[in-house]
């Protein structure tokens, strides 16, 4: 397949996910000189092997400047611990950085004349990331599918903020769980009548066009580390550990992708809540999908996660060689409320419950490998931590959980603002393929 093909169509004919043939490891100069590249640089170096052959320099530089227009630092929290800040973007968390990349490469790859009608399932932040991403995107339309009443206040205001206007975003309030609406959604691409009326695609974190520019900010994070806070030789060590929330497993899966690509890190740790079927499977060696539970990290209740099948292609179904690569975590609400007032009361940083989740799962890493403070002493440079974990969205998003456990309000960021103070209007329908296609106007 091309990569536009894979782009366009989302899900593959037979219904599985498009993977990259083949993944280009990074000749070593150019690791070495990573410290050196700005955040558009990285990106276009990273996604060049993909689009190669289809898109032009120019044009491919315009989608990664156009898309990455916002700041994606990492911060220092503890000694040896950093946050990679995701959540600079329209939508405050980091599936902007996928859904504004896809986006725009659509737009620069699709060739046909009827627009291109993406249809997503959401848990939360997919949702809002899409419509915003393709808010106003000519020859495109966009209907969101979630979970009546299991996405926050402020998810549902940025869900449904473009729902009044006549323009080219619609989300619905599907009566059911993520599951439903990821069925949902699967249903419809393999609807082959209704495929023949509508030019479907998807933009779930299954879609290769949002999966692939996931891998830019982990090498981006190892960028600024190496810039600003250990030394070059420390970077290229390959003993940094790198913590993903995860919940449909695509972000860990770009990280993965990365580390093949040459990413320097010692090992990722794939941090859950209480949704631990991948956690489950690295220690028991079977994946038992279930249904999905409610927690406070409600953009990462997932009980099967479609990227767990591209995980099982990467290590060719050898879960210890997965082992090798990722290890796993799992937390609950009350250990994630603790650590937000915890690290906020210490560190003076305050977590939303996703990047909790993130943070305890590199720390409980860390010191079960020996890593924390006084661990491996007859080996100094071990000794110390370096850890990164993925904040993934801003805590003003989850105000309601946040604000109650510190105590006093969180400043609401402007894009948040401007969606909180519009009207709410929203569109409810059954989970039914008939409503579904009703909502597609077919
Ligand atoms: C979607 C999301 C996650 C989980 O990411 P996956 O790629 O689905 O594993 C984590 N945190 C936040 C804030 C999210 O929106």
């Amino acid at each position: 397949m091309s990569f536009q093909t894979a782009l366009l169509e989302g899900l593959a004919p037979d219904g599985g996910l498009y993977v990259p043939e083949t993944i280009e490891r990074w000749p070593a100069g150019e690791l070495a000189r990573l410290p050196h590249r700005t955040l558009t640089e990285v990106a276009y170096r990273a996604l060049r092997p993909y689009t190669r052959g289809e898109l032009d320099a120019s044009a491919f530089e315009a989608v990664v400047v156009e898309a990455l227009n916002f700041p994606i630092p990492v911060v220092p929290v503890e000694p040896g611990i950093y946050a990679l800040e995701l959540f600079h973007g329209p939508t405050l968390a980091f599936k902007d950085v996928g859904a504004r990349t896809m986006a725009r490469l659509m737009a620069a790859l699709d060739t046909g004349d009827q627009a291109l009608t993406v249809l997503a399932a959401t848990s939360g932040d997919t949702g809002s990331a899409v419509a915003h991403a393709f808010h106003r995107v000519p020859h495109t339309r966009v209907v969101v599918l979630y979970p009546e009443g299991r996405v926050s206040p402020t998810q549902e205001a940025q869900l449904t903020m473009f729902n009044a206007e006549e323009g080219n975003v619609r989300a619905y309030a599907v009566a059911g769980s993520f599951d439903d609406c990821h069925r949902l959604t699967r249903e419809a691409f393999g609807d082959a009548a209704l495929r023949r009326r509508v030019r479907l695609t998807s933009a779930n974190s299954v879609n290769i066009g949002r999966l692939l520019p996931q891998m830019v900010y982990y090498f981006h994070a190892l960028a600024q580390l190496g810039r600003t806070f250990v030394s070059p030789a420390r970077l290229l060590s390959t003993d940094i550990v790198v913590c993903t929330p995860s919940g449909n497993f695509g972000n860990l899966t770009a990280g993965l992708m990365a580390k093949r690509a040459g990413l320097p890190v010692a090992r990722f740790v794939a941090a859950t809540n209480a949704n631990d079927v991948v956690p489950e499977y690295l220690s028991s060696g079977r994946f038992e999908p279930r249904p999905s539970v409610r927690t406070i990290a409600n953009a990462m209740d997932v009980g099967h996660p479609s990227n767990f099948e591209r995980m099982t292609w990467l290590y060719d179904g050898d879960v210890d060689a997965m082992r090798a690569d990722v290890a796993g975590t799992r937390h609950q609400d009350d250990e994630v409320r603790a650590t937000i007032a915890k690290v906020y009361e210490t560190r003076g940083y305050l977590l939303d419950p996703h990047s909790a989740i993130a943070y305890l799962g590199l720390k409980s890493y860390l010191a079960q490998s020996g890593r924390g403070a006084g661990g491996l002493r007859d080996d100094p440079a071990a000794a110390t931590p370096l850890g990164v974990f993925l904040a993934t969205a801003h805590p003003a998003k989850f105000g309601e959980i946040v604000e109650p456990i510190i105590g006093r309000p969180i400043q609401t960021p402007a894009p948040l603002a401007e969606a909180l103070a519009r009207p709410r209007h929203i569109l409810r329908i059954g989970a039914s393929l008939d409503a579904v296609r009703e909502a597609l106007g077919v």
